[in-house]
């Protein structure tokens, strides 16, 4: 039998493993159509490279549900696949070409693209492997990319089925420009930073007669584009000026002053000016009222011929233009500090310009209106909950999706432009000549789609869709879909929408939404602030399974989690204790091999020994616990329960017990021990895969023949326990007996007691007198008590004995002194703290009854110091007895 080594060496282990596991195809469902499926589909990682800890968090949470509900029986598929993160990509291949002194221009679009797919190789393989590092018990034969053949057809077919229905549409709306990226770019996509700049109050003169309007903006520059100013109806202060005219200064342009509800009366002045071609405010304002829509940018945000005199500057050396002309003609009437949210592309940090702009869009509303209906009748259910209202109240709201960007990278708009007529042709596949005149010279739309439009399709199109597959009709619906709050709307919300639009059903039954990691200090991990703790370090620091627990452990649904090393130290710790408990049933069993029946006869008949029904109660219940929290979606509560019921009960406790028994020849604790260890590994294996198989294995070889007939931990059945099963007689007295241990431990620590030295004891029971005699050595030997008596209540006399004396909840401990310490030097100790006691509670009193420090402190503060005089006058009591004891 090959030595099980001294320390866990989690990299071999791990490697070892995940290979088995492959080899073995465990990871690949079999369809069974007598039986409902389990069906993940992994959130696509952006095929930009390195994964994070939030790569992490998901593919452990998915995981974890994944392993149970194969472990469960049920024929599970987790489903993987990498994103082509258009705009993403783009830009990071451009930075790499732009380092070799390359523009993707001069290179031109066909060799900017094989470019991107020679990088996109490695990094695929690079996201493979992150994945199967992390343990991702995920179907790699149904691997998919987005660029992919499948998902490109159903991208192309739902363009074509929306077109065709009029939920596409071509025209002219408000969009975030990047002006680097030259691109549109989506709301996802821009970041809001909180800027402190200026509010210009600008004076536009009337076109007739004396007297000028005033108008305050952040960005003086867009007067250019403005073609109104207005004013809200009910505003006393402007009634006269509806109707009137402007003319814009030093271009001259004349535009009338409007009314309209939708302007804010506290904001500035209270008119203010409209631009419609750059303010998707003013925008909606210039549909409503038919105004004109100058725009005034060229693409990379310089001024267009439309900025007349500035036609040609930079948009920011423009404002500045713009302001000194202003106020050379007197027109710039104040500026006033503002602090206002400017965006920013996300990709690039380039300011971005809302701007008008030519661009494809889906017509949403329709499709809200059936996702909403989904969720409101509860055919998908969002966890946490609280996350369905902020899903709904998005939804009501929703505006027209902007689908095409100005990118060479990603799925090509499937539309053709005529030459001759001009119409487009829109088809799945490509057109030879125009659907309209028959003509031959036709061209494709240059745009390609926004990466989340192929994203919205994933839980169909990684299935087959719009091909009738045995895929499609096994797995989907798919049932959880698991990912990060912060893309609720961006994604989750338009699978939902596709997924029904498509193929008139939902996509997932389930939508898990897990929490941000921050760093300890609960601050967002940035490069920029060195913060970032990365999945393949931690993995080597401290193995998988530790970063799995530490990403996991304690967590719920929702809340974003604090993630310092001590998590990690604490995942490594918790397999380290594994392995060692480990260690000592398989050397037991080395040494005395317990015989063929003794496991099956452990589960027929109830154990004779107290701690044997004790920890198999607590076992049970823990199984119990464990199903209901899983089905909960707690999973990290239930790894924490699995953690302590190991730990605290198991390990320090049990072990510690059967440790004795095995040294006498009293019926044997090695069934139970193999029992327990085998359950918790099974119980853990979701959680921590890697050292759970490895320990289960190692069981395994040293059990009867036959005892575990699976040949993997992944494909054994997931303990189940019948609440009838529960013990709560043992638990009763089992819990007695450790509390009375942990008493006797306590007052030793307490009274400096060396290590080795016995002590006396005595207990004193009622109803549960017997029960506890009968643990009598294991009272003994875990708390050093010898002699030890066990009387009845009765039998306690209220004698001169100078003793310690401690009343616990089914019993009394009793101390002799004499047993214990130096009566004299004791007497010492107690009467110096309980002069030091004396000190403090005088130091507290006379702080608390300061006026000025009550009324001025803040609450918690005095509310502490109230707290600390409690806990100091208890311990003053406390003192005091033990002294009349001990006099
Ligand atoms: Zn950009
Ligand atoms: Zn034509």
């Amino acid at each position: 039998m090959p030595e099980i080594a001294k320390a866990y060496e989690a990299s071999e282990v791990e490697q070892k493993w995940y290979r088995f596991w492959m080899e073995q195809g465990y990871f690949t469902p079999k369809i069974d159509h007598k039986k409902k499926p389990f069906v993940i589909i992994m959130p696509p990682p952006n095929v930009t490279g390195e994964l994070h800890l939030g790569h992490a968090l998901t593919a452990t949470l998915e995981d974890i549900m994944v392993r149970w509900h194969r472990m469960k029986g049920e024929p599970t598929l987790w489903l993987p696949g990498v994103d082509h993160a258009g705009i993403a990509t783009q830009v990071v291949v451009e930075q790499k070409l732009a380092k070799e002194g390359v523009d993707r221009h001069a290179l031109g679009r066909e060799k900017f693209v094989e470019r991107v797919w020679e990088w996109v190789s490695q990094s695929r393989q690079s996201i493979t492997y992150q994945h199967q590092r992390l343990g991702a018990s995920c179907d790699w034969t149904r691997e998919r990319f987005t660029l992919d053949e499948g998902p490109c057809l159903a991208v192309r077919t739902a363009f074509v089925r929306l077109y065709n229905k009029g939920l596409i549409y071509r025209g002219e709306r408000i969009i975030n420009w990047c002006p680097r990226c030259q691109t549109a770019i989506s709301d996802l996509e821009v970041q809001h930073k909180d800027i402190t700049g200026n509010l210009y109050y600008l004076r536009y003169p009337l076109a007739e007669g004396d007297g000028f309007v005033t108008v305050a903006t952040t960005r003086p520059e867009t007067y250019l584009g403005d073609t109104a100013v207005a004013v809200n109806p009910e505003d006393g202060r402007f009634k006269g000026l509806i109707g009137q005219k402007v003319a814009l200064p030093i271009i001259g342009r004349v535009i009338p002053i409007i009314a309209d509800s939708a302007v804010d009366t506290a904001f500035g002045t209270g008119a203010v000016k409209i631009t419609p071609a750059h303010d998707p405010v003013d925008f909606e304002i210039s549909e409503r009222q038919g105004l004109a829509v100058i725009n005034i940018l060229n693409p990379d945000a310089t001024m267009n011929e439309q900025a007349g005199p500035y036609a040609g500057l930079d948009r920011f050396a423009c404002r500045e233009r713009v302001l000194a002309d202003f106020e050379k003609a007197g027109l710039l009437e104040k500026i006033e500090p503002h602090s206002h949210s400017v965006g920013h592309c996300d990709r690039c940090q380039t300011t971005i310009e809302p701007e008008v702009s030519q661009q494809w869009f889906v017509r949403v509303v329709p499709l809200a209106e059936v996702a909403i209906k989904a969720v409101d009748e509860g055919r998908i259910a969002i966890i946490p909950e609280r996350f369905t209202k902020v899903y709904l109240n998005w939804m009501e709201n929703i505006r027209d999706w902007c689908i095409s960007r100005q990118l060479w990278w990603g799925h090509r708009i499937p539309v053709w432009y005529c030459n001759k007529c001009g119409k487009p042709t829109v088809s799945v596949d490509e057109p030879s000549t125009c659907s309209h005149c028959g003509w031959a010279d036709i061209v494709q739309d240059a745009d390609v789609l926004d990466t989340w439009f192929s994203s919205a399709l994933w839980p169909h199109s990684t299935l087959g869709w719009p091909e009738d597959t045995d895929d499609l009709d096994y797995f989907y619906p798919t049932s959880v879909m698991e990912t990060g709050y912060d893309i609720l709307f961006f994604w989750v919300a338009r699978m939902i929408m596709m997924g029904l639009e498509d193929t008139g059903d939902i996509p997932f039954d389930t939508v898990y939404l897990h929490g941000l990691i921050r760093d300890e200090k609960g601050e967002k991990m940035s490069k920029m602030r060195g913060n970032v703790l990365s999945p393949t370090d931690a993995i080597g620091e401290y193995g998988t399974d530790a970063l799995r627990f530490g990403v996991t452990t304690g967590t719920s649904p929702g809340n974003d989690i604090n993630l310092g090393r001590h998590r990690l130290e604490a995942g490594r710790n918790f397999a380290n204790k594994l392995w060692n408990a480990a260690r000592f049933v398989f050397g037991s069993l080395e040494a005395e091999p317990i015989e063929g029946q003794a496991l099956a006869e452990l589960t027929a008949e109830r154990p004779e020994a107290l701690e044997d029904r004790w920890v198999l109660s607590r076992l049970r219940r823990l199984v119990l616990e464990v199903d209901r929290l899983m089905r909960d979606y707690q999973f990290g509560e239930a790894e924490r329960q699995i953690h302590d019921f190991f730990w605290g009960e198991f390990c320090d406790w049990y072990i510690e017990m059967a440790k004795i028994r095995l040294s006498q020849p009293t019926s044997s604790p090695l069934p139970v021990l193999a029992v327990v260890l085998e359950t918790t590994l099974r119980l853990l294996h979701p959680f921590m895969p890697f050292i759970t198989e490895e320990l289960w294995q190692g069981l395994k070889q040293r059990l009867p023949e036959g005892s575990l007939d699976s040949t993997s931990i992944m494909i054994a059945p997931y303990p189940v326990a019948d609440a009838k099963a529960i013990d709560p007689e043992a638990e009763q007295v089992m819990d007695s007996v450790i509390e009375i241990i942990r008493c006797i431990r306590n007052a030793r620590a307490e009274h400096k007691v060396a290590a080795g030295k016995w002590i006396e004891a005595r207990v004193y029971a009622d109803n549960l007198r017997l029960a506890i005699a009968s643990q009598s050595q294991a009272i003994e030997t875990l708390a050093k008590a010898r002699p030890l008596a066990v009387l009845s209540r009765d039998q306690r006399q209220a004698e001169g004995e100078k003793a310690l004396v401690m009343v616990l909840k089914e019993a009394e401990v009793v101390l002799p002194w004499a047993g214990m310490v130096d009566l004299e030097a004791e007497r010492q100790r107690l009467e110096r703290e309980i002069g030091a006691s004396e000190a403090e509670i005088a130091r507290l009193g006379e702080r608390l009854k300061d006026a000025a420090f009550v009324s001025k402190a803040p609450a918690e503060v005095v509310d502490k110091e109230r707290g600390k005089l409690q806990a100091c006058k208890d311990k003053f009591k406390r003192l005091r007895q033990e002294l009349t004891q001990l006099s």
